[in-house]
């Protein structure tokens, strides 16, 4: 028995010692009030020895986790709501690290006959369509597909953001939402780089926010200048929010700088650490083409990793030497990258892609087991945030951030090891419950904070939208003349 009472914050420490004095000496034991406990489930705890109570107990008061523990510590309160999770696993929500979520608008499109999707059909496609309206509409699509899949907290980087903010704070789940800079006009800023200047006003509106973090992301070392890259990293320093930048995501970045800027190095990591911009507040998305010393430096600055498998092997791009970055211990999260690169915000498939493409990749079947691809898609992906003091694992004092996964669906049972079962086995559909900042946000499968149905007409109006235009697109003309 492992009852984890020893780490609870102060109050509830000296409650919960009061109650189980209670309970030896009266007879009639005095209950703790609690908002929901859920009781009868495999605890995934995800904390630091990744504990497991096969018949546990996850407590919620308020916003907060207060105990977790075997199924004796149910009986202990005295609950508003109580779930029986019937055997099922109960886990942290699924963290992301790594999304541009209004590119659901776009899913699907020029997946066949183009040269490069993201010149050819992405750019042209923003640069027709995006408004604060289709922003906003198509991030409380994608915050929904999030919300059901068990992903309680992602990490993006777009332009309005703040449009983003409301939407996810709409559906009531938590986001690290980084306004992105850019070396030309975007929809939300007429100049170039002005991104950073819609990031600040961003960054004082949200800096109080509970459920969002507001962050800052130059768009990429060849998109961005140096003295960019630098200013924005200083305004990130001046609000102590995250920093967002794609990284290594291509072979020849550093040679793009040198074209570009004007500026020569031996590989875009020692190019942006020359800069000065790698600390342990900057998230690196991609960081596939790294080598030995870009390792090192990026361990000894502290950075941290958004790991992107699935849209990384469907763009071509490579495969993230993610394992010895971990061998080395640099923080890494997995993230699906927007829907245009991988489709989907299924964390569940990212874990599962990323198990097994280390193993192929690397010739060994013992790379990347269940219980680390758990681990990567949630303490893992709250260090990347910096936030693993608050979310994370199921932890008494931690934010209750709470998902319980069917393992009595036909594509789950029988399942002998819970973390086999989530990595390779469950996918969104088995998430029953979601619980965010101590709110039932998913319960029995239904979203209870918005109605999908006005969602989906929503939707069907920038389908509409978007089908139109992209059919005046050039490289239809280019396909038909091949
Ligand atoms: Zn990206």
């Amino acid at each position: 028995m492992k009852q984890k009472l020893s780490v609870l914050s102060t109050i509830a420490v000296a409650t919960a010692l009061t109650a189980q004095v209670a309970i030896g000496w009266a007879a009639t034991p005095t209950k703790l009030d609690a908002d929901i406990v859920i009781k009868n489930g495999q605890v995934l705890t995800m904390n630091e020895q990744k504990d497991v109570y096969s018949q546990g107990t996850v407590v919620v008061k308020d916003n907060k986790i207060i105990a977790v523990g075997d199924d004796k510590v149910a009986a202990q309160y005295n609950a508003k709501k109580v779930i029986d999770a019937g055997g099922d696993i109960v886990m942290p929500g699924m963290i992301n690290t790594h999304n541009h979520v209004p590119m659901v608008a776009f899913r699907s499109i020029g997946e066949e006959g183009v040269g490069n999707r993201l010149f050819d059909v992405f750019f042209p496609l923003e640069e027709k369509l995006l408004s604060r309206d289709l922003i906003y509409t198509a991030s409380v699509h994608g915050a929904i597909e999030m919300a059901k899949g068990g992903v309680t907290t992602y990490a993006d980087m777009y332009y309005h953001e703040d449009e983003i903010a409301k939407a996810t704070e709409k559906v009531g789940i938590r986001g690290v939402l980084a306004e992105s800079v850019i070396s030309f006009p975007v929809v939300d800023a007429k100049e170039p780089y002005g991104g950073i200047k819609y990031a600040e006003d961003y960054i004082k509106k949200y800096k109080d926010s509970e459920l969002i973090t507001p962050a800052v992301a130059p768009h990429a070392p060849y998109t961005v200048s140096p003295e960019k890259i630098k200013e924005t990293k200083a305004l990130a320093d001046k609000y102590k929010v995250p920093f967002i930048i794609h990284a290594a995501e291509f072979a020849d970045e550093a040679e793009r700088v040198e074209k570009k800027f004007g500026v020569k190095s031996e590989s875009v990591i020692s190019y942006l650490d020359s800069l000065g911009v790698l600390d342990e507040n900057t998230i690196l998305a991609h960081a596939i083409h790294l080598s030995d010393k870009d390792i090192s430096i990026i361990k000894e600055r502290n950075a941290k990793i958004a790991h992107n498998p699935i849209a990384n092997t469907k763009g071509a791009t490579g495969v993230s030497p993610a394992i010895k970055m971990d061998q080395v211990g640099i923080d890494i999260g997995l993230g699906t990258d927007g829907p245009m690169s991988s489709n989907t915000m299924d964390v569940f498939g990212t874990m599962g892609y990323a198990a097994r493409v280390h193993k192929l990749v690397n010739k060994d079947q013992s790379l990347m087991p269940p219980s680390k691809a758990v681990e990567l898609a949630t303490i893992g992906g709250a260090k990347v945030l910096g936030m693993d003091d608050k979310i994370g694992s199921l932890e008494t004092g931690k934010l209750a951030d709470i998902i319980i996964v069917d393992v009595h669906a036909p594509n789950t049972f029988p399942s002998y090891d819970p973390y086999a079962t989530i990595t390779y086995a469950a996918g969104p559909q088995n998430v029953t419950d979601v619980i965010v900042n101590g709110k039932m946000i998913v319960e029995a499968n239904e979203l209870k904070t918005y109605d999908y149905a006005k969602d989906l007409k929503d939707m069907e109006v920038i389908y509409e939208k978007v089908s139109q235009v992209e059919k005046t697109l050039p490289y239809h003309q280019k396909k038909e003349a091949e």
